[in-house]
């Protein structure tokens, strides 16, 4: 199989890049999209990759690798996130970058798709050696970034304190504050309120359409959730609140299980305290692997890549999936849910709360004039529902799932906005 081309403990693991070509190619064969324009918006426009020095504690000096890509630009500023982890590569930022551009088209936000990434474990560097690490990869990127061209944002490993080095690096080159370089920010130098749980807000928001769809009660329904970084936490604590029973969470370090529902806010207190889930008073220890396969009415993957596998997915007790991860799913495993009955609620709608209220925080930036946490959450909520209504249109329109009815209507508005502004010169 061409398609397999990294080991990950043992198992074969799809590239993400060819799964996001395949879901790309679907929707282009639904849409009957014409083979210039989809030519065009299979492949990304901009790879950059920098190697580059920081020097360490012990004032030795080690070299790095980033990348910042750029999918597409049509319809506005390049958008996306910076993630550091050991296994970031090219071929995931270019996926991870297609997915921005689709999720931005899909919520109407007026902006193309980026990500970047750097090769590093974060767990193993100092504060000060990670301040070093994105000031330098952050200056190495000056030719790209800026408000009206390329605008980063936390993921994976990265928060707010990274965004705050990020925003003065590049606003030290200039000479003068540049807020609306990036976000995710502290509230202190142009952050917006609700930044922080917006994603998970997200999440909480089409968990919810999706329930009300399946007619499954809050309160009758018990949730697993893989990854309790940003994303899995905030999703869990937002979901105890509405009523939904927690029953598994997982972090890098393993996971816990107790079918009777976990006490969430009294696990985000363990997890405070000891750096993780693990050892949770009253819950049974479970592995990354085995929580996806609890019973369970509905499963959130708020981790990394290719956690649904054709090695997996028959074996999926949830009835309903939340891709809050970019790109948790496989093609295979796609089609093996689609032949279960399983509804998915695809990650560029999933977990798109994060990048909208990134999009307010960049218009509060630059009109400097800010929105009370309210008006964000009311706005976030509507932006939401709106898209996870016009998804559903078109996977009704075209007969597929809501993943290809999410993608028929993102690709749509970037290949029509792609064919009135022409192809230069
Ligand atoms: N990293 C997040 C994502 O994957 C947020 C991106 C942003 O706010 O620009 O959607």
């Amino acid at each position: 199989m061409t398609e397999v081309t990294l080991e990950v403990q043992g198992v074969a693991a799809t590239n993400p890049y060819r799964t996001a070509q395949r879901q790309f190619d679907q929707a282009a064969d639904l849409l009957q999209l014409d083979p210039g324009l989809r030519a065009i918006l299979r492949q990304v426009r901009r790879e950059f990759t920098v190697n580059f020095p920081v020097r360490m504690d012990d004032n030795r000096i080690r070299m790095f690798t980033g990348y910042r890509v750029q999918h597409n630009l049509t319809r506005g500023p390049a958008k996306g996130g910076i993630r550091f982890h050991p296994e970031v590569s090219l071929d995931e930022v270019k996926a991870l970058s297609m997915w921005m551009t689709w999720k931005c088209a899909l919520t109407g936000l007026p902006y193309g798709g980026a990500k970047g990434g750097v090769i590093c474990d974060p767990a193993t560097l100092s504060v000060h050696e990670l301040e070093n690490l994105t000031r330098r990869f952050t200056s190495e990127m000056t030719v790209l970034i800026g408000p009206d061209s390329d605008i980063p944002a936390p993921d994976v490993n990265t928060n707010s304190q990274v965004m705050a080095w990020i925003m003065d690096t590049i606003s030290m080159q200039r000479g003068y504050s540049v807020p609306a370089t990036v976000t995710g920010k502290p509230l202190e130098i142009g952050g917006s309120e609700g930044r922080p749980a917006a994603t998970g807000r997200g999440v909480m928001t089409v968990t919810m359409e999706a329930c009300q769809r399946l007619q499954i009660a809050p309160e009758e329904a018990t949730v697993a959730i893989q990854g309790f970084g940003n994303v899995g936490s905030v999703s869990a604590d937002l979901m105890h609140q509405r009523g939904f029973r927690i029953v598994a969470v997982s972090d890098v370090f393993g996971g816990i299980y107790q079918p009777q529902g976990l006490d969430v806010p009294a696990l985000l207190e363990h997890q405070r305290r000891t750096g993780r889930v693990a050892g949770f008073p009253g819950a049974t220890a479970v592995s990354n692997a085995a929580l996806l396969e609890l019973p369970a009415t509905i499963l959130i993957p708020a981790a990394l890549e290719n956690q649904l596998t054709i090695h997996n997915a028959a074996r999926v007790q949830a009835r309903l999936i939340i891709e809050a991860a970019n790109g948790p799913t496989t093609p295979e495993a796609d089609e093996v849910f689609l032949q279960r009955g399983v509804t998915l609620i695809p990650d560029i709608l999933a977990n798109a709360g994060g990048v909208t209220v990134s999009y307010f925080e960049w218009v509060q930036d630059i009109q400097s004039f800010f929105w009370e946490e309210a008006e964000i959450n009311d706005r976030l909520i509507r932006i939401m529902r709106r898209a996870y209504q016009q998804m559903e249109e078109l996977a009704t329109e075209h007969r597929t799932t809501l993943r290809m009815g999410a993608y028929c209507l993102a690709v749509k508005r970037v290949a029509d906005a792609t064919a009135v502004r022409g192809i230069y010169p």
